[in-house]
């Protein structure tokens, strides 16, 4: 059963009052995540950057206000998606994460996919996509695909970050989220399914990319 509210907002307390790793002395402050627990997409990025540092929220720089016109592309509302990142302060000058600071932090994303257990999880750029599928594959390759672990679909994208600074990257991250609308509905119809017992023959339980959804467009 999904977790409640005052449970996911007890976990995001925790994340507030966290030291467990050094990028806890240098943040204004941790940006545990944003949305409803019974969001059924969940978007990861890497980490706050200057603006999310200084709000508390994820996303809300200009990399922030371009994923929510993505998703308006596609009818879907920021306001019902759960966002966070792989790590929840501030990397010093927006540097790459370090690995021990990935994994002093991954108990809190992988309490937060728990608890909102999504249907579809957006996984922005290569650093979320090596923390949620390790061993898939890059970026490059896998990105726009939907690859179902269990009963959830993980849809790789380039980060809105990197988009802002390449315009072709622009013009593939646009295309790729044509088709997570799809998958959305995909997720709806198979949860449906299961809700009245009726079993997916076949399901997968790896990430590798189902071959049907390269050739779907949406
Ligand atoms: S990045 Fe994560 S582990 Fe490190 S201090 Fe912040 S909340 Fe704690």
């Amino acid at each position: 059963m999904a977790a409640t509210t005052e449970e996911l907002l007890a976990l995001h307390e925790r994340v507030r009052a966290c030291t467990a790793c050094p990028l806890h002395a240098t943040r204004i402050q941790a940006v545990p995540g944003y949305g409803p627990v019974t969001a059924r997409i969940m978007a990861v990025g890497e980490g706050p950057g200057e603006t999310e540092d200084r709000e508390g929220k994820p996303f809300v720089g200009a990399a922030g206000q371009l994923l929510t016109r993505l998703l308006e592309s596609v009818g879907l509302d920021r306001r019902d998606i759960y966002i966070t990142n792989i790590i929840k302060c501030r990397p010093p000058g927006n540097r790459d994460p370090e690995q021990e600071e990935v994994e002093a932090c991954s108990h809190f994303l992988d309490e937060q996919v728990t608890m909102l257990d999504p249907d579809v999880i957006l996984v922005l750029g290569r650093h979320a996509l090596l923390r949620l599928l390790p061993g898939a594959g890059g970026i490059s390759r896998l990105h726009g695909q939907r690859l179902r672990r269990g009963d959830r679909a993980y849809v790789p994208l380039y980060h809105p970050a990197a988009a802002l600074y390449n315009a072709s990257l622009m013009d593939t991250l646009t295309a790729d989220m044509q088709r997570v609308r799809g998958y959305l509905a995909d997720a709806e119809a198979a949860r449906a399914r299961r809700a009245q017992g009726v079993g997916v023959v076949g399901a997968s339980t790896t990430a590798q990319p189902d071959p049907s959804d390269q050739l779907a467009l949406f």
